[in-house]
């Protein structure tokens, strides 16, 4: 059996905890590996190593540290496909798709290749006579970024980018059930020159997240994962004084105006609603047509859409539009909350639970299904499914649509389809959601903007990648200087305003 273990001080470190977890093939059921999962004291001394590693990291100038990036990019580019082969044979995902999930990653990585000039401090000459006051943004020191299994490529570099370009070191912690392609990464920007110890890849479960979080070195934490275990980090990252921002799940909403070209939005739902199985926080699962004209005609569009949908082994290459998801505890989820959505009189009006695929029968698939007529009370609506299933609220007018996206308690991404610009403009200012969609149906914003949603899909302060990630990974020193340029009075013992 393959094992999988740690990147430390620039090297592939077997795991010396004697614990282990299963790294499936989605596709096929089996276990393809295992795992190593870090104890208390191989990610004590990983973080000490680190914190000798960044000191010189620090110190190297910020332009240097720039073209560490740029080699990191061109690196990254040259193997794009090992890193979307090694994404889609742990996560199940398309091969296109898991090219998608490199690239978004990348672009956070082209950003951070001009990262001096978003880590340069102001400055206030003649503040007062001979006072000049400037402030620096420094390095926080060792950082820890905690990532999910949905995109192995695109969250770890959106960690690891701006953190080590900022200066500092990074123990990064993927997820236990895709860890492989962090792996690769650090072998990368070791290629690309980053010094050893300055990036420890650390693989591991609740112990190793623990020992993070409650380790005096490490200064901030970075996590993407699901809600209760983000608000669980915050919390535990917050009380013991770390910097701490913390994305979790997500119920993103499409609203679809009687105005729309419904052909175009229920392409875009499909495409929102069921790619990558739906495993992904920007994700619609949720279909909001306004009216019950609007409603019975988007819905007679998607039954044959989804119905054509191909589904299956990421192996089968461009043939295939969704692969598995993750784990067969997923897949047993996924299709308990379809029957509770029966169950709980939601029309089923395509039903994915009986898909077979030939020769992948022990796979943790689902097909895509979609359902109507579901209502707010129901667990289908309530839950983050992370599947592929599609839930149609009809709303009556465009205020009870906008109402349900604003009582929601996630607040990620959301979308409005609609021809009318008044509309558009009205749902973007007044939604109270981290990312909006005008014709738009996974508004994920590009790497020199932030990404972050509201509400339960967001704790802490400030956004990932963009100019955010910046100031999250530093911290302002403000300095106030006098240079004596005459003879003066004396020491003056009052605290006052600067003349
Ligand atoms: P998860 O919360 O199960 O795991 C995320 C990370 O937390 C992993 O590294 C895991 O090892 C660790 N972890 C899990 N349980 C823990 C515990 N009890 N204590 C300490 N650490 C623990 O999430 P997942 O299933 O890997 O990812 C899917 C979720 O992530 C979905 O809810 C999705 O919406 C969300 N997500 C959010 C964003 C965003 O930017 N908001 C992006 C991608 C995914």
């Amino acid at each position: 059996m393959k094992e999988i273990g740690h990147w430390i001080n620039g090297k592939h470190v077997a795991g010396t905890s004697g614990r282990f977890a299963d790294v499936y093939n989605p596709a096929t059921g089996e276990v393809q590996a295992r795992v190593a999962l870090a104890s208390a004291a191989e990610l004590d001394s990983a973080i000490q190593d680190a914190a000798k590693a960044q000191l010189l990291w620090a110190a190297t100038n910020p332009q240097r540290r720039a073209r560490v990036m740029m080699a990191f990019g061109a690196l990254i580019n040259q193997n794009m496909e090992k890193l979307a082969e090694l994404v889609s044979r742990e996560h199940g995902k398309t091969i296109p798709d898991a090219r998608g999930d490199v690239q978004r990653g990348l672009e956070v990585i082209e950003v951070c290749m001009g990262a001096p000039a978003l880590l340069k401090g102001e400055m206030t000459d003649n503040a007062g006579p001979g006072i000049d006051i400037y402030s620096m943004r420094q390095a926080l020191g060792v950082v820890a970024g905690i990532t999910p299994f949905n995109f192995p490529a695109m969250i770890p570099l959106w960690k690891m980018g701006p953190a080590l370009s900022a200066g500092n070191a990074m123990i990064l912690k993927p997820s236990e059930r895709t860890p492989s392609t962090a792996l690769l990464l650090a072998e990368l920007l070791q290629q690309a020159g980053l010094p050893d110890g300055v990036l420890q890849v650390i693989n591991g479960d609740k112990e190793a997240v623990d020992g993070i979080l409650d380790h005096e070195v490490i200064q901030a934490v970075g996590f993407v994962g699901s809600t209760p275990i983000a608000q669980y980090i915050y919390g535990r990252a917050a009380a013991n004084g770390k910097r701490a921002q913390c994305f979790g799940g997500a119920k993103n909403h499409m609203i679809i105006m009687p105005d729309a070209d419904l052909d175009k939005a229920a392409d875009a739902l499909v495409g929102a609603g069921f790619g990558a199985a739906g495993e992904r926080c920007m994700a619609i699962s949720v279909a909001v047509p306004v009216g019950e004209k609007t409603a019975d005609a988007l819905i007679d569009k998607l039954i044959p859409r989804i119905e054509k949908l191909k589904v299956g082994p990421y192996t089968a290459g461009e043939d295939v539009d969704f692969g598995p998801l993750v784990t067969k505890q997923a897949e047993t989820r996924v299709r308990a909350l379809i029957d509770s959505g029966v169950e709980q009189g939601a029309k089923l009006v395509v039903d994915g639970r009986g898909i077979k695929i030939q020769g992948y029968e022990h796979g943790f698939f689902v097909g895509a299904t979609l359902f109507d007529n579901v209502t707010k009370d129901m667990d289908i609506y309530k839950q983050e499914i992370f599947g592929p299933v599609l839930s149609t609220v009809r709303a009556k007018t465009y205020e009870d649509a906008l109402q349900l996206v604003i009582a929601n308690e996630y607040g990620n991404g959301t979308a409005i389809f609609t021809a009318d610009g008044d509309t558009a403009r009205d749902f973007a200012s007044r939604v109270n959601v981290g990312m909006v969609g005008i014709n738009f149906p996974i508004p994920v914003p590009l790497s020199y903007y932030t990404f972050g949603g509201w509400k339960k899909s967001s704790f802490g302060d400030l956004n990932q990648y963009g100019p955010d990630a910046f100031r999250f990974y530093t911290k302002t020193k403000t300095v106030t200087a006098r240079w004596f340029s005459g003879i003066k009075d004396g020491a003056s013992l009052n605290f006052k305003a600067l003349d």
